[in-house]
C-alpha cells in the first residue's frame, strides 16, 4: 500500500536524515518503525505525509507511492485526501477547542455526513473517556487523554493508512498498554493499516505484524514482529533483555557494514 523506495531527505538543505531509506506498509497491517533517538523515524512520516516541507525539509531523491500513485508534490491536504493521516508526536491537540469540537476538526476533508456521524461513535466507543469530557477543553485533559484524542482526531479521516508518531510518550505504562489495545483493534476492526514509530519496542512487537530497525537514516533489520522479537539483537538493545554493558547501536553488533547492510537486505527482502 504505502511504499518507499530509497529516499534521501534532508532538512534546510544541509542536514541530510534519511539515506536511501527503502520500506513498506501492506495494506491492513501495523507496521513498527523501530529505532535508537535521531535515527531518522520521525522524519520518515513527515516524508509521507508531507509535513517535512512545514520544517523546511525536503525529500531529494527516491520515490514514496501510496497504492501506486507517487506522492511527490502532492499538499498535505491532498495526502489526507488521498487517506494518510499523520498523528504527530506530542499530542497536538486544540487545547482552546472542546474534546467534540476537536475530533469534528478531524472530518474536516470529509463529506459523507452520516460517515463522520458513524465514525464519531466509534470514537467515543473506544474512548469512554472522551465521551464524558467532551464538553471539556482538550487542554485539561491528561497527557494519555490528549494522546487518544489525538488518534480520534485521526480516525475521524477515516485514513486508510494511520502514520502514528510515539503514541506512548510521556503516559503512564498501564494507560500506554490500554492505547496500544486500542490501536490493534482500529486495526483489526477498521482494517486501517497503521505505521507506528516507537521507542518502546515491546509494546510495538506486541501489536505490529512488521517491523523495520532503524539506524543512521536507513533500515538496518526487517522482518515479521515475531521473528524480530525472538532475534538477539533486538531484545538486547530494544527489549530490555541486556547482558549488562553501555547500550550501543546496532551498528555497532556486526562488526563488517557491507556484512550487516547484505544482512539486513536478505531479511528485509525474505520479509516482504
Ligand atoms: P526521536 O525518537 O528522538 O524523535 P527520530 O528517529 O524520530 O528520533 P528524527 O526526529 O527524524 O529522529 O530526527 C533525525 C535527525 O534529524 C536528528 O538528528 C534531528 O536533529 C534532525 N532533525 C529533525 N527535525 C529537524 C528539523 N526540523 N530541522 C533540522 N534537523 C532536524
Amino acid at each position: 500500500m504505502l511504499n518507499i523506495d530509497t529516499i534521501e531527505a534532508k532538512y534546510g538543505g544541509a542536514v541530510h536524515v534519511l539515506h536511501g531509506l527503502s520500506m513498506e506498509v501492506p495494506a491492513g497491517k501495523i507496521v513498527a518503525l523501530l529505532g535508537a533517538n535521531g535515527a531518522g523515524k520521525s522524519t520518515t512520516l513527515k516524508a509521507v505525509s508531507g509535513l517535512i516541507r512545514a520544517e523546511h525539509g525536503a525529500v531529494t531523491s527516491g520515490r514514496i507511492t501510496f497504492n501506486g500513485e507517487d506522492l511527490a508534490g502532492v499538499s498535505t491536504e491532498g495526502v489526507v485526501r488521498k487517506g494518510i493521516f499523520h498523528v504527530m508526536e506530542g499530542r497536538r491537540v486544540f487545547e482552546e477547542l472542546t474534546v467534540a469540537e476537536n475530533i469534528a476538526i478531524g472530518a474536516y476533508t470529509r463529506k459523507d455526513r452520516e460517515g463522520v456521524k458513524r465514525d464519531q461513535e466509534l470514537v467515543y466507543e473506544l474512548f469512554p473517556r472522551l465521551r464524558e469530557r467532551r464538553g471539556q477543553k482538550a487542554g485539561y485533559l491528561s497527557g494519555g487523554e490528549q494522546q487518544m484524542l489525538a488518534i480520534s482526531r485521526g480516525l475521524m479521516a477515516a485514513p486508510k493508512l494511520l502514520l502514528l508518531d510515539e503514541p506512548s510518550l510521556g503516559i503512564a505504562p498501564l494507560l500506554a498498554q490500554e492505547i496500544f489495545r486500542l490501536i490493534a483493534r482500529i486495526n483489526r476492526e477498521q482494517g486501517t493499516a497503521i505505521l507506528l514509530v516507537e521507542q518502546n519496542a515491546g509494546l510495538a512487537l506486541g501489536v505490529a505484524d512488521l517491523a523495520f530497525v532503524m539506524e543512521g537514516g536507513r533500515v538496518v533489520l526487517s522482518g515479521s514482529a515475531d521473528e524480530l522479537k525472538q532475534n538477539n539483537e533486538i531484545r538486547e538493545f530494544y527489549l530490555g533483555f541486556a547482558s549488562g554493558g553501555e547500550r550501543k547501536g546496532y551498528r555497532h553488533l556486526k562488526g563488517n557494514p557491507e556484512e550487516r547492510m547484505r544482512h539486513a537486505a536478505d531479511r528485509h527482502s525474505r520479509s516482504l
